[in-house]
């Protein structure tokens, strides 16, 4: 099913995709690597619903399994009133079934693992990853329903507070962290650990399916408008949501049918935490240095962690820079009391709780609204993810299988270290 190669986009280098390629092996600035597809229109597949339904513009390795929409897009009515604006869409990544969406955990990492898994080629190979959160929990679910046998590193606390609603099968492990070990050290450790076979790397960003998989939201709001919009919305962290929407724009623009030019992109961070916005309103290139205890200060103090990304891919080619220039995009940065007051708000007039990111990318969009910055009769697209949580089925302490812990002392892992934990993972694999 491969109607897709891979080109880096620093030198036009192009692969055939073994499912898991993450970067151009030529010696040159750290560039992404993107999807070319065959088809260079629009096809969708009217009977498929969800991820399915784009499954000609998705890096594909495996037929996806049938699940159902984790995000929709809809003219907006109440909130489109209280901002004063008459053509608001809302691209909703979550779990409100009156309206069609069903991601398991109520973000869009439902969809980026999903495509994940449909990607890796897993025959002997185990997927190495570090992340927390409703990425861990969104990734563990995916692989457990699509047979992916991970290792998910992640530090204790996490571990602890994992935001799973059911069972998890035994091919889904996780390696925790004890004592003070940060994400940072967590990451760190999912890299060096798939440095050699059979582990690799889940690759975040760089991985080409979890920015295609974010990037059917895309597809599916201009479905839902006929068009692109004016104006995107999105609260960032890594910033792949936005990236991913600005390949999915590149392509409509190929097609032709959707109109002719990016739409403006409009990115905001949860201020202290906004290192990209710092180095755009700069006009730098390059992020501006910052010592890790002004990040962890910065990051202990926003209401949304999810966005606290202290390293976002904002100098490689491709990534935010490159993305904010190609699209004469805006950042902002808002605190944690505007984001508070337009969670509320979203919630009076949809009738729906959202999360505290999706709260920062609507406060984005007031403050801009309040300065004039956007024209009352501009098409504008705002995507908030975490949306529904108090719907969903409740959370359950559940104990997912532990393969190995390592101590913070043992960090950074010493060769030493790496081949025995290596060795234990492999011997849990077995027995698994
Ligand atoms: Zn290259």
């Amino acid at each position: 099913m491969a109607g897709y190669s891979l080109f880096c986009v620093a030198c036009g280098q192009t692969y055939a995709d073994d499912g898991l390629r993450l970067r151009c092996d030529a010696s040159h600035e750290p560039a992404l690597l993107r999807t070319r597809y065959a088809q260079t229109r629009l096809t969708t597949d009217p009977q498929a619903s969800g991820l399915a339904r784009y499954a000609a513009w998705l890096p594909l390795r495996h037929a996806l399994r049938p699940m159902p929409a984790y995000s929709v897009t809809f003219r907006s009515d109440g909130l489109a009133r209280a901002l004063g604006l008459r053509d608001l869409w809302i691209a909703f990544s979550g779990h409100w079934p009156e309206r069609g969406a069903f991601a398991p955990t109520a973000t869009f990492k439902d969809v980026e693992a999903a495509a994940i898994t449909a990607r890796f080629a897993s025959e002997q190979r185990i997927m190495v990853t570090a992340s927390a959160g409703n990425t861990a929990a969104a990734l563990a679910l995916a692989c457990s329903d699509a047979h992916v046998p991970v290792r998910i590193v992640t530090p204790r606390r996490a571990y602890d507070r994992l935001p799973l609603t059911r069972e998890l099968a035994p091919h889904v492990q996780f390696i925790v962290l004890d004592g003070e070990a940060t994400y940072d050290d967590a990451i760190e450790l999912a890299r060096t650990l798939a440095h050699e076979a059979p582990f690799v790397f889940e690759g975040g960003v760089w991985n080409v399916a979890r920015r295609d998989g974010i990037g059917t939201i895309f597809l599916r709001a201009v479905e839902a408008m006929s068009t692109m919009p004016d104006v995107y919305v999105q609260g960032i962290g890594s910033g792949a949501g936005a990236i991913a929407a600005f390949e999915a724009a590149s392509r409509l623009l190929g097609d032709g049918r959707f109109g002719a030019k990016f739409p403006e992109l409009l990115l905001v961070q949860n201020a202290p935490m906004s290192p990209v916005v710092d180095a755009w309103t700069r006009g730098s290139a390059q992020l501006l240095a910052a010592s890790s205890s002004e990040q962890r200060t910065a990051a202990a103090g926003v209401a949304a962690p999810v966005l606290a990304t202290s390293g976002p891919p904002y100098a490689v080619r491709g990534g935010l820079f490159d993305v904010l220039t190609a699209t004469s995009g805006r950042t902002l940065a808002v605190d944690n009391a505007k984001a508070q007051s337009a969670m509320e708000l979203f919630a009076e007039s949809e009738g729906i709780d959202v999360e505290a990111a999706a709260g920062v990318a609507l406060a984005g969009l007031q403050s801009d609204i309040l300065t004039g910055t956007i024209d009352p009769d501009a098409r504008v697209l705002l995507h908030v993810t975490g949306g529904g949580r108090l719907r969903l089925p409740g959370e359950r302490r559940l104990a997912p299988t532990i393969a190995a812990t390592l101590a913070a002392s043992d960090l950074p892992a010493t060769p030493d270290v790496l081949a025995s934990l290596r060795e234990k993972l492999l011997q849990h694999a077995q027995a698994a």
